[in-house]
């Protein structure tokens, strides 16, 4: 039983192709450079070297179908007719406040999506046109959408609502969604695999590190809080977005530069964050290595980030009366033994204890925390792809 997985952006696509038999990946890809000059599609067959194919790609409906050509090669393939597909899931951003799990897409749901778009202008018409292009080209296949706000959906009201005038959340949806969703779902309830625990039993912070962020309290397997919101900035400072901020300083920034809101939102979503304060780059990486040899907005970057997750943990487990334990996921929670070092440290009131020799490892599911730790600090890699295929299997079986 094949199934495919697309992640479609403005400009790329990523794809993976499962075997859900037992679940292994038989091949994925990256299309790159979508409407844009030097576009490419990079492929992997499973156990093989990738192949890069330069090629113009105008359009996502041609990056879709220069997908379906590399799965179906006869060298570097994974398909021998598309008809060994069973179903496509698709990722999609915004699923607003109508989705709270994955769909089948029919016409009622892609008018949804679409509804959806001023919620996420960026992303919902990339994720469109991936589902479109591929119901065009494979019109029998069945699609599923899968939405990274929909884990969210279980928030308490008081959680999701902002302190403005009522009728603007009856107007126009203005409350926190939330996102990264399946990855929080994911790691969650494979920490509490790990534990050998019953997810319902369980307090967890999941800490979702990478370019964008996003920290989530799940009580009992449900999410009751995060730290996106509306829109993509808020929480803990990311990569190029500034985090948490008192909305009145964009106010008078606005007033003081003359800065109209797009220019005002370039700010805050390209110019900010790790990259804005650091002033060096929005990659951690280059920002550990300079703080290491001294920087001090870069030291400044990292501390701010550290500080910010450690207070998000610290809120969450008064919002759920309790914690057993923290995930660390994404490229900084999943890599940075610095960041996961320094986060944990000054939670020592809560009980916590490091093992610094196994907080060593990166990328691997590992608990980072003593045995006699009163809190299990852990790293999960995520693994939004899968939890994409298995959804879209269970619901097209
Ligand atoms: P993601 O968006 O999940 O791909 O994560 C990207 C972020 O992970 C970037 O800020 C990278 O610098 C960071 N990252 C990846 N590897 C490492 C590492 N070894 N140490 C620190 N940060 C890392």
């Amino acid at each position: 039983m094949k199934v495919l997985v697309i992640n479609c952006g403005s400009s790329s696509l990523k794809y993976q192709l499962f075997d859900m038999t037992d679940e292994s990946v038989l091949a994925k890809g990256l299309v790159e450079r979508i409407g844009i000059e030097g576009s490419r599609i990079k492929h992997t067959k499973t156990g093989q070297d990738t192949v890069i194919k330069n090629m113009p790609i105008p359009d996502h409906k041609v990056g879709i179908k220069a997908t379906l050509d590399a799965l179906l090669d006869k060298d570097h393939g994974a398909l021998g007719s598309l008809d060994e597909l069973h179903a496509v899931g698709h990722r999609v951003v915004h699923g607003g406040e109508k989705f709270s799990s994955s769909v089948v897409v029919n016409k009622e749901v892609l008018e949804a999506i679409e509804e959806c778009v001023p919620l996420a202008p960026l992303h919902n018409p990339a994720n469109l046109m991936g589902i479109k292009a591929m119901m065009e080209l494979l019109p029998e296949t069945p699609q599923v959408a899968v939405f990274d706000t929909a884990f969210h959906q279980t928030m308490p009201k008081h959680a999701y609502m902002y302190g403005v005038p009522y009728h603007y959340y009856e107007e126009y949806k203005t409350r926190r969604y939330g996102f990264h969703g399946t990855s929080h779902y994911y790691v969650a309830y494979r920490a509490a695999e790990i534990l050998g625990k019953p997810v319902e039993d369980l307090k967890i912070v999941t800490c979702h590190l990478g370019n964008g962020s996003s920290i989530t309290a799940v009580d009992g397997g449900k999410s009751v809080d995060t730290s996106l919101g509306f829109g993509t900035v808020p929480g803990v400072i990311m990569g190029t977005r500034c985090g948490e901020i008192d909305p009145t300083v964009v106010l008078y920034l606005m007033e003081k530069e003359n800065l109209d809101t797009k220019l005002m939102s370039h700010i805050l979503h390209k110019e900010s964050g790790i990259l804005g304060i650091s002033g060096i780059s929005s990659d951690m990486r280059d920002v550990e290595e300079a703080a290491e040899g001294g920087n001090e907005r870069a030291k400044l970057a990292l501390d701010m980030l550290c500080y910010g997750i450690r207070k998000h943990i610290g809120a969450y487990a008064a919002a759920m009366n309790g914690l057993d334990a923290i995930v660390f996921t994404a490229g900084i929670g999943e890599n940075s033994s610095l960041v996961r070092e320094k986060v944990l440290e000054e939670l020592s009131f809560l009980g916590i204890k490091v093992d610094y020799e196994k907080n060593k490892s990166r990328g691997k599911e590992v608990i980072i925390s003593t045995e006699d730790s009163k809190v299990v600090a852990m790293v999960v890699p995520t693994n939004e792809e899968l939890v994409i295929a298995k959804d879209t299997l269970e619901l097209t079986k």
